[in-house]
Formats: C-alpha cells, sequence, structure tokens
C-alpha cells in the first residue's frame, strides 16, 4: 500500500508538471510529504539538503529516520492524533523539536503540518524549517543578556557597597565634625572665658584708676583736714569728715563687693540663703540707708501697709536688688525729685516698683542697658561702673524672678523687678 500511495503522489505531480513542483522544489523550506503510515512519500531538494539525504535515500522510508531516536516514543502518538484532527498546524508547539540527520546530529527545527487528501488515500505534508542558526541566536542572545545581567548585578553590588562605603565615610565624618565642632566650643568658650576674665581685670584696673581715684583723694583730703581741727569745739567738722571717709569707704567697697559678685555669678559658686523674712523689714533697711544719699529736697515715697507681705527667698538679694534700683533712681535724677516705691503682692509673685523723674536712659540705649559695664551716654557724668544692673538681673533670674523697665529720657524710669514669694530651691 505505501509503495502504491507513493506511486499516486508522484504521479499526482508528474501528470501535472506544472508550476507546482517547480514550487515544490524551489520552496527554501524543506518539503517532506508522508502517507498515513508515515512513510516518506515525497522530498524536496530543501529538506534532503537539510537532513543529508538523496531523494533515493529517503524516499520511502519511514519518517522516524528525520528524528532523533529519544523523541520516537512520543512521536507515533501525536501523528496518529494528528491524521484523526485533520488540520493545519504548526508542531510542537510550547516545545522544542529536532531533526535527525544522517550523519547523527540532531538540530532544531521548526515544522508546520497540512493535511492532504488524494484519490481518498491521506497524506501530511510537513514545511521543516531549520533553526539552528536562529537557536544559536537566540542562545547567544540569552548568554548576553545573562552576561548583562551578572554585570548589572555586580555593578548594582559594587555600587551598593561603595553607597555602604560612603555611609561609613560620611558616618565617621559626621562624628568626626561632631567631635571637632565640640573642641572648637570647648576652646571658644576657654577662649571667651579667658577673655570675660582678662576684660574683667583690664576693667578692674581701669575703674581702679578712675573710679577709686575720687573717692580716694577725698578719704585722702578728709584725712588730712581731720588732724588739723584740734580744739574740741571743732568736733562738728570732724564728724563730717569722719562721715566723708566712711561713705567713700563704703562706696569703695561696694564697687569691691560687686567685682566679686560677678566673679562669683560666672563661676557659679554663689550659694544663696533663703529664709523667711517681711517685706517691710527690707524697704525699711533700704529707704534708711538710701535717705543719707538724697540729693537737695529729693524725697522717697515708699509703702507702709505692706506688712502681711512676707517672702521665702534670699533676703540679702533682694535687698541688694531693691538698694541697687534706689540707689539708681536717686543718683540719676536731679534735686527736688520724688523716688516713688511701690509693692504688690499676689498669690505667687510680688512686684517691686522703682519710678524716678530722673534724666531718663535715651532709646539708643536702652537695649544694652543690663549689659555688663553698659553705661548710658547721659550718665557718663555721674559716678558709676555699669555692674549693678547686670548683677541684678543675673540674681534675680536665679532665684526665679525677672527685670525689665520702660524709661523715657528727661522724663525718669520705671524699673520692675517680680520674685516668686516662695523660691523654688533645686
Ligand atoms: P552704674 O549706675 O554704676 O553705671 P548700673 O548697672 O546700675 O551701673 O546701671 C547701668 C546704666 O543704666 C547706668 O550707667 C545708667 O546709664 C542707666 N540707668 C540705670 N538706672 C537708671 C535710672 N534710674 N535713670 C536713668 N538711667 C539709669
Amino acid at each position: 500500500m505505501s509503495f502504491k500511495n507513493s506511486k499516486k503522489f508522484s504521479l499526482m505531480f508528474k501528470n501535472e508538471k506544472d508550476i507546482f513542483n517547480i514550487l515544490f522544489e524551489a520552496v527554501s523550506e524543506g518539503v517532506i510529504v508522508v502517507d498515513s503510515t508515515q512513510k516518506i512519500i515525497s522530498t524536496n531538494a530543501s529538506a534532503e539538503k537539510m537532513f543529508g539525504y538523496t531523494k533515493n535515500e529517503i524516499t520511502n522510508q519511514q519518517l522516524e529516520i528525520l528524528i532523533p531516536q529519544k523523541y520516537h516514543p512520543n512521536h507515533g502518538a501525536h501523528f496518529h492524533s494528528f491524521i484523526k484532527y485533520q488540520e493545519s498546524r504548526q508542531m510542537g508547539i510550547g516545545r522544542d523539536l529536532f531533526g535527525a540527520r544522517k550523519d547523527g546530529s540532531t538540530f532544531p527545527v521548526e515544522v508546520g503540518l497540512n493535511p492532504l487528501e488524494f484519490s481518498g488515500e491521506s497524506f501530511v505534508m510537513a514545511l521543516v524549517i531549520d533553526i539552528s542558526i536562529r537557536k544559536q541566536q537566540e542562545l547567544q542572545l540569552q548568554e548576553l543578556n545573562a552576561q548583562l545581567e551578572k554585570k548589572v548585578d555586580e555593578r548594582t553590588q559594587e555600587l551598593s557597597n561603595t553607597v555602604e562605603a560612603l555611609k561609613t565615610v560620611n558616618f565617621e565624618r559626621d562624628a568626626e565634625i561632631k567631635k571637632r565642632i565640640e573642641a572648637q566650643n570647648k576652646t571658644k568658650n576657654a577662649l571667651k572665658k579667658e577673655k570675660e576674665l582678662n576684660e574683667l581685670k583690664t576693667k578692674f584696673l581701669s575703674l581702679v584708676s578712675h573710679e577709686f581715684k575720687t573717692p580716694l583723694s577725698g578719704i585722702l583730703t578728709s584725712a588730712m583736714l581731720l588732724g588739723k581741727y584740734k580744739l574740741s569745739e571743732q568736733q562738728e567738722r570732724r564728724d563730717k569728715h569722719i562721715k566723708t571717709i566712711s561713705d567713700k569707704v563704703h562706696y569703695l567697697n561696694n564697687i569691691l563687693n560687686d567685682f566679686l559678685s560677678i566673679e562669683k555669678l560666672e563661676t557659679g559658686k554663689i550659694t544663696y540663703n533663703f529664709s523667711t523674712f517681711k517685706i517691710s523689714k527690707v524697704v525699711n533697711e533700704v529707704v534708711y540707708n538710701a535717705n543719707m544719699l538724697l540729693k537737695e529736697g529729693q524725697k522717697i515715697n515708699y509703702p507702709e501697709n505692706i506688712d502681711d507681705y512676707s517672702l521665702f527667698q534670699d533676703e540679702k538679694i533682694v535687698e541688694l536688688a531693691l538698694s541697687n534700683l534706689v540707689h539708681n533712681a536717686i543718683k540719676y535724677s536731679s534735686e527736688n525729685t520724688l523716688v516713688d516705691i511701690q509693692i504688690t503682692q499676689d498669690e505667687k509673685f510680688s512686684t517691686f516698683k522703682i519710678m524716678d523723674n530722673g534724666i531718663g536712659i535715651p532709646e539708643n540705649d536702652q537695649k544694652s542697658i543690663f549689659n555688663r559695664y553698659f553705661r548710658a551716654e547721659n550718665a557718663l557724668l555721674t559716678q558709676g561702673t555699669g555692674i549693678g544692673l547686670n548683677i541684678v538681673k543675673s540674681h534675680l533670674e536665679n532665684l526665679g524672678g525677672s527685670i525689665s523697665f520702660i524709661s523715657e529720657e528727661h522724663k525718669g524710669s520705671v524699673f520692675t523687678f517680680i520674685l516668686p514669694n516662695k523660691v523654688n530651691k533645686q
């Protein structure tokens, strides 16, 4: 039967010796026609070349000689189901197909199958394309891609290593910078302290030469004059000079104390002594001492109904603050003026106001008034050091209080300080 089929088929072509035959031989794909028993009936030149057979060698052979041995078991089943369902299709979709050459080598193929019906017999025409080159290229492409991916992976790794390294470097650098800044700050602070200490010394020396000169010469003069008033009726004069001497010594002592306070405040060596005391006690003492400093016609007004006001604070500091402000009010006001002290107390705080009708503070100088050694331009003819307000402010803040003022030049000033009734001891 197979032989008969082969004859029939070649007859078809022989009889028709036409364009069909030409086409069959001319196509570059391999064409293999098999009958229903898988016998090769016809092949074209491309197919023969592809598989390495001559026409004679291949014709009438079983199709299996063109298929590698290992695919034989499955191939039979595929072929029969194809013959059964009879529709053209691409073979081997989803799996790789291979052809076997005469020399035993195999090569990848792509196969299109076309069922043929001829004189009641079934044939299958297979169009075979050798895809070795394409596969090779695909493989190369895959390899290239794999290499590329590997390279990308390597580079990514390198990059992340570099980033990590940079991070570490940055971290180390940041730590280094931090350390350096800390060291710089320490040095800066030390230098600042050193500078301030030097400034203090310089200031002290210049104060000693300026501020001390006047009182010292006053003391010297009074001391000399004291020696001259020998008669007993000259006691009044002697007393006057003794008072001058004691006032000036007092003044010098205050300046020295101020300097010592600065040093203590600076180095944090201040210790406060807290006790409960009446505000009126402090006010009386301050006003008593201030009365001796009053100029001609000056008067101090102070509250007399404050016996209920008590504080748990450092009494000496409250006295220092109040006396500094009252002394300034007297010092920076002319004769025949009034210094008014007002004190109020609520549940938590006590407020002290010291008002004068003195020279006031020029607007430009107001922002600097609490700076150490600062003296307003209109105060330079009056004796002073520019230390008092600075010290008072530091103490008040240390005790949980604050100080502020309002002032107008030629009109007067109001200094206000506030303290908690009960100090919050740390
Ligand atoms: P001192 O009075 O020794 O100069 P202070 O620290 O007490 O130092 O005061 C600083 C400056 O503030 C003074 O030099 C003065 O210019 C100004 N000042 C303080 N109190 C008054 C006031 N009641 N009226 C006008 N100026 C004042």
